[in-house]
């Protein structure tokens, strides 16, 4: 911020040096022909002018414009930057940070010091800011396990009805289609890998690649109305900046944060080049924060202190909304949703429980906005007690096993717990929190609780499972405090096995496993660690532990699942698929594994079933459309399997593996031409042994001898050594074709 203020001020003497010289300019002349004295008149007179312009310059140009001016036809883009801790931004007051882009941006628009969000999670924060609801209400309680159900209205829904063009740029796997996030949107790009069956938990992209994804959308779409939300996952763990932001941060998080600032900048520099951006809503909003090892807390999720609470938030639209605004008060961030529809004077429903922030923009509001907060991350990873809490921008209550108070004012660190002291406070924010928690409370759920049926399937897949307690059910489930250990040998852990030192990071889990068998990552990532590794019978083991220990656990079941496919035992694994399905019956890798298992067992009709739903889920996954096209063809429903191909050489025209098996398709269908012509096209994209020979045959049954004997001794040079069947086949064949061409 210093730096960027000092290159301002230069910048502002500048043009003031730039004015005297011209106001002068006209002197030479006069002094030739004038005395001292009028030189003196003449200055005089000049200064009341150079008031009234210097005056009409700050008027025009660095005057902070005041009002909020709301407009139809806005263009909106929602930039959110995963994980960023509002006191790592130099705006928000870090001078080691390198931030120029979001600082130039709160310059020029309304920047919110005290924006809070209501759950440290990634997918619960989207939640809430693309329904504008607080997670009792959406339901989203956690990473992995929970979707937000189609009922409810998001943002790009209601924008996409009033006919924008909306687009979605992901950068991690927490918000990938799969968890609903991607309702209303035309374009939700999630693609992190290309090759990819399975999307890891950990699957990512670098902003880089968000952002050439956005620019190339973009390009084409920038003419109409839009709508876009931009994800920049890259502050999260692990902290990996590329160069040159590696070598200039000593500390690896704010080179990071430095790195997506840049590319925050790309889309605006974007926006501007293109002349749009005067006429487009721009917010940006830190997801949540990290923990950063203060309170012991090295990531977030875990505790609901203002290290992983407290965001960054800025709005700007420079035709439309103040410029240079500072907004102390307490706001967060379900209040985007109202803000951004009553910007473009929309209605807001009255079932919002955000509220629009332009009341304080245009300086006519001036009091905090309640948050409720909450994690159920510890309830779901580790059976220990999930937080709910309550700040009103002075005082902060946890509602934890051993309740917490704070007083943000005195102890904004949070420091020292003044529940014993403030015992008065604490119930009268007690009952503020339950009224909230009453209010709020959704009576459905994305993840409901197991019927009898349910829990039998279950228990005839080897699993007991008990009930856990409900939404505002209380648990005998210990405090976060009190595990703080458990939770920091897990993270040193994690930290080990990034780094490459599997031995010592598999030393902690195994600790951690004894330290605290309820809780599942030490078993997710030892089991992942040995998977890895390939040394299977050691995963199948943890894994097989783990999901004992914790029958609910999806992720448990995931990784045995995916273990014993390796090592061959396909019915165990198809047993691992159900059980996960009987829990979460959108759980796509179950869903995807099930139907290439039954594909393996010979069922190519459930394995279909399986494939297709599979498909629904996550259409734009290669491999799976691949497997799914394959599986249908060699059903005989090659019709089907013509159209699924069809529709991903538009997507993907430069796989030779599509053209390959649409060629051999089209072979077993008679029609010889659209074979060759494919198989001609694979080969030319990557040659291989299976292409050629097929190319081959077609070509015999077309009476193309000569060609057919060329493409089956390509075949002959690139299939691998050894003798089969197929192969003295095809040595025959050359041999016989040859005898009859030279004939
Ligand atoms: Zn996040």
């Amino acid at each position: 911020m210093a730096k960027k203020k000092r290159k301002r001020r230069k910048k502002k003497s500048l043009a003031t040096a730039q004015v005297k010289k011209e106001s002068f300019q006209e002197k030479p002349e006069v002094k030739e022909k004038t005395p001292l004295k009028r030189q003196k008149k003449f200055i005089l007179y000049a200064i009341p002018f150079l008031v009234v312009l210097f005056g009409l310059l700050f008027f025009i140009v660095l005057r902070p414009k005041s009002e909020v001016q709301r407009a139809d036809s806005l263009n909106v883009i929602i930039i959110t930057l995963d994980t960023l801790r509002a006191d790592r931004v130099a705006c928000y007051g870090y001078d080691k940070a390198k931030t120029p882009r979001l600082d130039e941006l709160a310059e020029k628009g309304v920047k919110f010091e005290n924006a809070v969000c209501q759950a440290p999670l990634t997918l619960p924060s989207h939640a809430s800011i693309f329904t504008g609801l607080y997670p009792p209400s959406h339901q989203i309680r956690d990473n992995g396990a929970y979707y937000l159900d189609q009922g409810f209205q998001t943002l790009a829904e209601i924008f996409k009805e009033k006919e924008y063009n909306t687009a979605a740029f992901i950068g991690a796997f927490p918000v990938d289609s799969r968890f609903g996030l991607d309702q209303g949107f035309d374009f939700y790009d999630d693609k992190f890998e290309e090759d990819e069956k399975f999307k890891a938990f950990t699957s990512e992209r670098r902003a880089e690649d968000v952002f050439k994804s956005f620019q190339e959308w973009f390009l084409g779409n920038f003419q109409s109305k839009f709508f876009v939300w931009v994800h920049y996952y890259d502050p999260h763990l692990p902290y990996d900046p590329p160069s040159p932001y590696r070598e200039e941060f000593s500390d690896p998080y704010d080179g990071e944060v430095a790195y997506t600032d840049f590319f925050m900048g790309e889309v605006i520099d974007l926006l501007e080049e293109k002349n749009v951006f005067d006429n487009t809503l721009v917010v940006v909003a830190g997801d949540h924060g990290e923990g950063l090892g203060d309170h012991k807390e090295i990531d977030h999720g875990l505790f609901l202190y203002n290290t992983t609470l407290k965001v960054p938030l800025i709005f700007c639209a420079p035709r439309n909304l103040p410029s240079q605004k500072i907004i102390t008060f307490q706001v967060r961030l379900i209040d985007i949703f109202p803000t951004v529809l009553d910007l473009l004077n929309m209605s807001v429903s009255a079932d919002a429980q955000g509220e629009s922030l332009i009341p304080y923009m245009d300086g006519k509001r001036k009091d905090n906005l309640v948050s409720y907060i909450e994690t159920f991350h510890p309830r779901e990873m580790f059976r220990w007690a999930a937080l709910r809490g309550i700040v009103d921008g002075k005082m902060k209550y946890i509602d934890a096993p051993k309740p917490e108070l704070y007083d943000m004012e005195m102890d904004p660190k949070e420091e020292h717990n003044i529940y014993q002291e403030e015992k008065q406070v604490a119930s009268r924010l007690k009952k503020d929190l339950d009224g909230l928690i009453e209010k709020y409370s959704s009576k459905s759920s994305s993840r409901r609780g197991l019927s009898s049926e349910e829990r039998e399937r279950l228990m005839s897949l080897g699993y007991v499972v008990d009930s856990s307690p409900s939404e505002g059910e209380s648990s005998d489930f210990p405090d976060p405090k009190d595990k703080i250990d458990v939770w920091y040998t897990l993270q040193v852990a994690r930290s080990l096995q990034r780094r490459g030192e599997d031995e010592k990071a598999e030393k902690l889990y195994k600790k951690g496993i004894e330290m605290d068998p309820d809780c599942s990552l030490h078993y997710l990532f030892l089991g992942g660690l040995y998977l890895k590794a390939y040394r299977l019978q050691e995963a199948y083991d943890v894994f097989k532990m783990g999901t004992k220990a914790l029958p609910e656990s999806i992720p448990l079941h995931d990784g045995l699942a995916k273990t014993s496919v390796q090592m061959g035992k396909y019915q165990e694994a198809l047993n691992e698929c159900e059980a996960i399905l009987t829990l979460n019956d959108r759980y796509f890798n179950a869903i995807s594994l099930a139907g290439l298992l039954y594909n393996r067992m010979g069922e190519n009709e459930k394995a279909i079933e399986y494939l297709q739903r599979a498909a629904r889920i996550e259409p734009e996954n290669k491999l799976l459309l691949l497997d799914y096209a394959r599986v249908l063809s060699i059903s005989g429903r090659t019709e089907e399997a013509i159209d699924v191909y069809g529709s991903l050489k538009v997507h993907y025209p430069k796989d030779f593996r599509i053209y390959q098996n649409l060629g051999i398709t089209y072979g077993n269908t008679g029609d010889l031409e659209k074979s060759i012509e494919n198989l001609k096209k694979a080969i030319e994209l990557h040659p291989t042994a299976l292409a050629f020979f097929n190319l081959a045959v077609a070509l015999e049954k077309t009476g193309r001898i000569e060609e057919a004997v060329r493409y089956l001794k390509a075949y002959l040079r690139t299939t691998p050594e050894g003798d089969t069947a197929r192969k003295r086949m095809a040595q025959k064949k050359v041999a016989e074709w040859e005898i009859n061409l030279n004939r």
